[in-house]
């Protein structure tokens, strides 16, 4: 790989377009699930409520809701499919989005 001199850190402002800077913290604001191609369906009748789906989700897209199931929030969800895989009982099926 071709390494590139830089005689000084720059300045957000003068990164190239296609970089994304932000505060600290704001990935609460970013809502970065809109351009997945599909999304996770929880069949809840055969959850086990194990949680692992929500350990393994990269983007933090569930969380612990009622009665130890756990949400889905597709505000941040990229449709990766991981929580699908790693379910202990292949209770989530990837669907694809309507366009
Ligand atoms: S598809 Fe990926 S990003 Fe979406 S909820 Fe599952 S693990 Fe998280
Ligand atoms: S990983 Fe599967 S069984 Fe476990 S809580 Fe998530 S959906 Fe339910």
């Amino acid at each position: 790989m071709a390494k590139k001199k830089v005689d000084a850190v720059l300045a957000w402002r003068d990164l190239e377009l296609g970089m994304a800077i932000t505060d600290p913290g704001s990935s609460a604001q970013l809502k970065t699930g809109d351009w997945r191609s599909q999304h996770p369906v929880v069949d809840h009748e055969k959850c086990i409520k194990c949680g692992l789906c929500w350990i393994y989700c990269p983007d933090m897209a569930y969380s612990p809701g009622k009665e130890g199931y756990y949400d889905w929030n597709g505000d941040y969800c990229k449709g990766c499919g991981i929580c699908a895989s790693e379910c202990p009982k292949g209770v989530i099926t990837m669907v694809m989005e309507e366009e």
